[in-house]
């Protein structure tokens, strides 16, 4: 009896050990894909024809959106001939990776 005790304490401490191995390697996984997140949506934002002066041109927000959306603020975008006091969504890259209407400046 007094064996079995010991024993179990050792299989519980390497049941421990793997987790916390796998735990160290869903961080580093975590981390990968945040990076990539951040270093693609940073490119998708530098080339999208919709982001200007920080903000999605391609989304606006009628002022009701004021304190509703914690991303939305005032428009900034300067030939914007949207009605006067609207919102737009702040752009950042986390946004910009999981945007689907990303469409690249055009050069002529
Ligand atoms: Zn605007």
């Amino acid at each position: 009896m007094s064996g079995k005790m010991p024993h179990r304490l050792e299989e519980l401490e390497k049941r421990l050990e793997k987790l916390e191995k796998h735990r160290f390697e869903d961080t580093l996984t975590l981390i990968e894909i945040l990076s990539n997140m951040t270093f693609f949506g940073g490119l998708k934002m530098k080339e999208c024809q919709y982001a200007k002066e920080g903000q999605c041109s391609f989304f606006t927000l009628k002022s009701n959106a004021k304190g509703k959306i914690p991303i939305a603020t005032e428009c900034r975008i300067n030939d914007c001939h949207f009605e006067p006091s609207h919102y737009h969504i702040e752009l950042s890259n986390v946004t910009c990776t999981l945007c689907s209407i990303y469409k690249p400046k055009t050069h002529i």
